[in-house]
């Protein structure tokens, strides 16, 4: 007979780690999809400063693999798989996967979001040739080249400071005369000898065939653009592009209720509206998008798919 899963959680960022983490431990026969990279957006992080207990080693791909010894020494399965659609009426859910077809009494919803680009012409083309989205991952590609970082809130100020621990000279630009950003964090960039900043400007078309050699940007005040070339000696540079982040709500956007902005509405039991269907993290509209809410949220959607599950027997 077709397994039946008590709860299928996708993602397996922070959230859908901890739901797993809470739901394997409860009992419940537990399945963690992933689509690619493990650990979701902290996994390209350097250092994960403000999650309590994590100091010293803790970078971000250290806590992802403690999660997932964590959730996994309870029971929780994992399987990596990309969700193609959902069925999410009726008490038995379908999630078509790229490895197939897998049932569940309750579903988690924690896929988390995806980097904004800046969607100016060369952009997709020169992604992974100067072009990227993650300063873990690539900062060290730039050592002792210059790099421009796009951005203003607390994810451009904190990468474009890891990224001058390599790079010889790191230019953020920002949209806006005034940081996003937390004071503390704008303070620190601030004092930073290879930071420089331009302000009220953003990028009109990057320069490049093969690899990038600069940048076109526009001052929005006063129109004038401007071409920010990499030093001739070096031929060629980074673009570090932090602008935010848009939820990966895509393929459930026709089953439940969406913000503005496309996150998902829950109540304070991470419901979604549809019965024994939960979000968790960053997908859901909250205020405040860190790993301490993610964990938090998966515990509390894991506890509450729990109850659900265990009513429907009754
Ligand atoms: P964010 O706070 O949404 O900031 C996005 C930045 O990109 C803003 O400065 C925004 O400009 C700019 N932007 C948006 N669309 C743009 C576009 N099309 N072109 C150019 N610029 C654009 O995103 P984030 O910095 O990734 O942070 C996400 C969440 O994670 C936040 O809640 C943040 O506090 C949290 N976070 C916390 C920490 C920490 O506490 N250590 C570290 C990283 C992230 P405007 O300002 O003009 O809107």
């Amino acid at each position: 007979m077709e397994k039946i899963y008590d709860v299928i959680i996708v993602g397996s960022g922070p959230a859908g780690l901890s739901a797993g983490l809470y739901a394997a431990r409860a009992k419940m026969s537990t399945i963690i999809l992933e689509k690619d990279k493990t650990g979701g957006q902290i996994s390209g992080t350097e250092e994960v400063a403000n999650y309590p207990g994590s100091i010293r080693e803790a970078t971000g791909p250290t806590l992802v693999a403690r999660m997932v010894e964590q959730a996994e020494l309870f029971g929780a399965e994992r399987m990596k798989a990309e969700v193609l659609s959902f069925d999410l009426e009726g008490q038995v859910k379908t999630v078509i996967t790229s490895k197939g077809e897998l049932k569940a009494k309750s579903i988690i919803l924690a896929m988390g979001a995806r980097p904004r680009l800046l969607n100016v012409p060369n952009e997709k083309a020169l992604t992974g040739k100067g072009v990227s989205y993650c300063a873990t991952c690539d900062a060290e590609f730039f050592t002792d080249l210059e790099v421009c970082v796009f951005g203003g809130g607390d994810t451009a100020l904190e990468e474009a400071m890891f990224i001058t621990k390599f790079a010889k000279k790191v230019t953020i630009i920002h949209r806006r005369d005034e940081f996003r950003a937390a004071k503390s964090i704008v303070e620190k960039a601030e004092k930073n000898d290879k930071i420089e900043f331009i302000f009220n400007s953003g990028a009109k078309k990057i320069i490049g065939e093969e690899m990038v050699r600069g940048i076109e940007i526009e001052n929005y005040v006063t129109g004038e653009t401007t071409e920010i070339m990499a030093d001739p000696n070096d031929g060629l540079m980074g673009i570090f592009v932090f602008v935010g982040y848009i939820p990966e709500t895509e393929l459930v956007k026709s089953f439940v209720k969406l913000d503005e902005t496309g996150y998902i509405i829950t109540d304070e039991q991470m419901q979604t509206g549809i019965p024994g269907v939960f979000a968790a993290g960053d997908i859901r509209k909250k205020t405040l998008r860190q790993v301490v809410t993610a964990t938090a949220d998966g515990a509390i959607a894991a506890v509450q798919a729990e109850k659900y599950v265990d009513a429907l027997a009754n």
